[in-house]
């Protein structure tokens, strides 16, 4: 049972840099847990206190319920990988990996054995005999998994081991890594910078803004209610359109949005629109997401194409709806009938209507 708690955790630099602010967190036995956030939002500093490689300035750090704030990194029965995963240079693959085994004195027929089954897992059986320099990034990374992994660690740090790999190996290691990991049930935490890593890798993930817990859930609660304002816009690709809007509740009409000269109604049914009443009178940030806006025959808010991006699987419209500028999705099968051209608005034939806009067709 290998858990990690972090409890009001501070970071301040010798320099006086407060780097990590109050951060409380709780990452259970077994758990791929995600830290993400832009650089230099702390993410490294924390899985380097966790390593025991940066002293904690205040709080607490707990692993399987013993207090750690102290304890040599070798006495925390845990592993890292960086994002370069230097290897030895004159050690094969098989040396490099076993090297742990070694210094431990625990290099015996068993151990042997672990060192083929882990290299199968991670796809690098074939390359026991050949030297680093030999080796792809995506190799070498394996390698580096490998050996932070022979001797069972209770917990794995990574921090971007990914980040030097180019766009395709990155998502087929991603996939390998999140099977590994969970079949060795090895409570993981696991740093990155790129929200769609985070996502489709996570079984939770915490987001970080200038040393600061933003937002922490499984990836589809973060996404789907973010508790900030950065979290929302910084899990959304294309940018999340946040708008102003004026709230006013009426009896008959549920909550209603007002955005320049237009309104939007949220019918009582609607969980939000009971959430806005206590704020009748002010202004609100509405956050709608790209993909949230489809073409729907019941869209309320309307605005002209200015221009129209393919996306491959989709069109993204950016709208001009009366004093705000908002992006849709809109699915292939409505995509317009005549070629896209850049500075052409007109060009878009088809009334696209989503939900919450109507997209007009542009004179
Ligand atoms: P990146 O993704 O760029 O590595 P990060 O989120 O991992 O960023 P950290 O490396 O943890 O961020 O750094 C957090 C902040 O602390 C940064 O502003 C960084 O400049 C600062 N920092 C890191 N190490 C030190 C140090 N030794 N002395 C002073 N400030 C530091």
């Amino acid at each position: 049972m290998t858990e990690v708690v972090l409890d009001a955790v501070n970071k301040v630099y010798p320099d006086g840099f407060h780097a990590v602010r109050d951060l409380t967190l709780r990452v259970p036995d077994g758990e791929l847990f995600v830290l993400l956030g832009p650089s230099g939002c702390g993410k490294s500093t924390i899985l380097r206190m966790v390593a025991g490689l940066e002293e904690i300035t205040s709080g607490s750090l707990w692993l399987s319920g013993k207090l750690a704030n102290h304890l040599p990194p070798r006495e925390r029965n845990l592993a890292m990988v960086f994002q370069n995963g230097a290897l030895y240079p004159h050690r094969n693959v098989r040396g490099n990996i076993s090297f742990p085994l070694e210094v431990a004195g625990d290099n015996n027929a068993e151990s042997q054995a672990r060192i083929v089954e882990l290299s199968r897992a991670l796809g690098i059986e074939e390359t026991l005999h050949r030297l680093p320099s030999t080796l792809s990034g995506g190799q070498r990374q394996r390698v580096a998994m490998g050996r932070a992994l022979i001797r069972q660690p209770g917990i794995f740090l990574m921090d971007e081991p990914l980040s030097n790999l180019d766009a395709g190996l990155r998502t087929e290691l991603r996939l390998e890594i999140g099977a590994l990991v969970r079949s060795l049930g090895v409570t993981t935490l696991y740093v990155t910078h790129d929200q769609t890593e985070a996502l489709t890798l996570a079984d939770r993930v915490a987001i970080l803004r200038r040393g600061v817990l933003e937002d922490v859930g499984t990836p589809q609660q973060v996404y789907d209610d973010p508790a900030t304002m950065f979290t929302a816009a910084f899990l959304s690709a294309p940018p999340i359109n946040l708008v102003r809007a004026a709230v006013r509740a009426d009896q008959n009409d549920g909550a209603v949005l007002g955005i320049g000269d237009q309104q939007l109604s949220l019918p009582w049914s609607d969980s939000r629109a009971a959430a806005l009443v206590s704020q009748h009178g002010s202004f609100v940030t509405l956050g709608i997401r790209a993909d949230a806006m489809r073409p729907d025959s019941d869209g309320v808010i309307s605005g002209r194409v200015r221009t129209l991006e393919f996306h491959g699987h989709e069109w993204l419209a950016h709208v001009e709806a009366g004093v705000v500028l908002v992006d849709a999705e809109a699915f292939r099968e409505d995509q317009p009938q005549q070629t896209r051209e850049a500075g052409r608005p007109g060009l878009m034939r088809r009334l696209l209507r989503t939900t919450g806009l109507v997209a007009e067709e542009a004179p």
